[in-house]
């Protein structure tokens, strides 16, 4: 009986999220000969070959992808494909610009009739990877102030909307020692040198932490965490050798402090591990995992709740994890009047970026809103709502307002409408001029941290 409800429920929560994601798949753009239409991912197995004695990698990405309409199916990958075989026939792939050249993207090149199909595409992988005598090192880290820097950067991947269960079978053909891996899945070694990895079928294009060295490369600490649902949370602190000194003590402090002030103000932590990875200058965000220097450690657990836990589905509601990040690192300040105006939620509507105003206006624009509901305990009893009803369920900024809207029984479309859907940003300057947490840092600088 118990296990038919287990099944029961995995089951309901698989529906819920291809429902999610056939809710939030972006609307198709015309091209020649047809239309693009974006594709619902349910399955990627991303094989990972990193050949020691050629110093190559390579990853070959097997997809399984429903489409709703007829048309040339949407992915995307930064890097040229090698190959790509669309229900089972070889074809090419087109990339193009969306119609007001917001992102660019690529499309399979052969029109399909809507239902269920197959993509297989192979790419070098070139970025982040380091072979030396010891083996190799790699990363597949992120950044969304720039377009086309999730998954996309490395491998083949879907738009941010999109939850999808993927595997990962990565191979060290050649090693003479082992590698570790550090990521947020679950990590099995099928074979001498060859690893699966299984990821949460809720996770999008960014969601992994994915950071591979030779064993040796980083000195780090394990530990476990407490959640007050009663989990032992497997935790690991870590750097670098050649890149960074610092205090793994430190971090394993840092790290506990804020996992519980995030536990006692938001609930159970959504994840089923952490992982922190000090290095850089600002940092970034995973589900249970981040890269980020010492001072952006809460700011970026934060994200494990807001942004990997309730994540946005694209980039115009990006910005609503990072000005709740950035309210929570200034201490949660209330205000009672706003001035100003942002463009945050009104980018045109393939953007994938998020609009950096949300660090500096964002921020006092959910001042604004715990002003306005301070009789109802302020923002942060619909945050914990949030958390509890839509974790794992990448909503567009409408559905936030609506939420808002309906937990306070007052409508606040109006307060988003000025302040967020304006047209350009319009703000004090020295508001502008607040540093960012998530500082661009180039393949180039992050290959020093590797
Ligand atoms: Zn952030």
């Amino acid at each position: 009986m118990k296990l038919l409800m287990i099944a029961a429920s995995l089951f309901a929560t698989l529906a819920m999220a291809g429902e999610n994601d056939r809710l939030h798949t972006l609307k198709s753009f015309s091209v020649t000969g047809g239309k693009a239409v974006f594709a619902d991912f349910s399955e990627a197995t991303y094989q990972i070959n990193y050949d020691l004695t050629q110093k190559k990698a390579t990853v070959k990405a097997e997809i399984k992808l429903d489409t709703a309409e007829a048309g040339f199916p949407i992915f995307d990958s930064v890097v040229a494909p090698t190959s790509v075989i669309f229900d089972g026939v070889s074809v090419s792939a087109v990339e193009t610009k969306t119609p007001n050249g917001e992102t660019t993207l690529r499309f399979v090149n052969k029109l399909a009739p809507a239902g269920s199909h197959t993509l297989t595409v192979e790419v070098p992988l070139t970025s982040l990877v380091e072979f030396s005598d010891a083996g190799v090192k790699s990363a597949f880290w992120t950044s969304d102030l720039d377009e086309r820097e999730f998954l996309e950067r490395y491998m083949p991947a879907n738009f941010e909307f999109d939850q999808v269960k993927m595997n990962f079978i990565v191979k060290y053909i050649g090693a003479k020692s082992k590698h570790v891996i550090y990521t947020n899945g679950v990590v099995t070694e099928v074979e001498d040198n060859t690893y699966k990895i299984s990821y949460p079928s809720y996770y999008t294009a960014s969601s992994i932490f994915f950071h591979t060295v030779p064993q040796g490369a980083t000195t780090e600490q394990r530990f476990t965490l407490k959640s007050i649902d009663g989990r032992d949370i497997p935790a690991v602190v870590y750097f670098s050798k050649t890149s960074w000194t610092a205090s793994l003590d430190r971090l394993v402090t840092k790290t506990t402090a804020v996992f519980h002030e995030l536990e006692s103000d938001y609930g159970p932590f959504p994840h089923p591990s952490i992982t922190v990875m000090q290095a850089g200058s600002g940092g970034m965000e995973y589900c249970g995992a981040t890269m980020t220097d010492f001072s952006a450690l809460g700011h970026e657990l934060f994200h494990s709740y807001f942004a990997r836990g309730v994540m946005p589905a694209n980039g115009n509601a990006g910005w609503v994890d990072e000005a709740l990040a950035s309210w929570r690192d200034d201490g949660y300040q209330t205000l009672s009047t706003l001035s100003g105006s942002t463009g945050m939620s009104s980018h045109d509507y393939y953007t994938r970026t998020t609009d950096t105003a949300a660090y500096s206006f964002g921020e006092r624009f959910m001042s604004f809103l715990d002003g306005k509901f301070q009789s109802k305990g302020g923002l942060k009893p619909f945050m914990r709502y949030m958390v509890d009803k839509k974790v794992f369920s990448p909503f567009f900024v409408e559905e936030f307002i609506k939420e808002m809207s309906n937990f306070y029984g007052v409508s606040v479309e109006a307060d988003f409408k000025q302040y967020t859907f304006g047209e350009g940003n319009n703000y004090s300057s020295q508001l502008k001029a607040k540093s960012l947490i998530h500082r661009k840092m180039s393949i180039q600088e992050m290959q020093n941290y590797l």
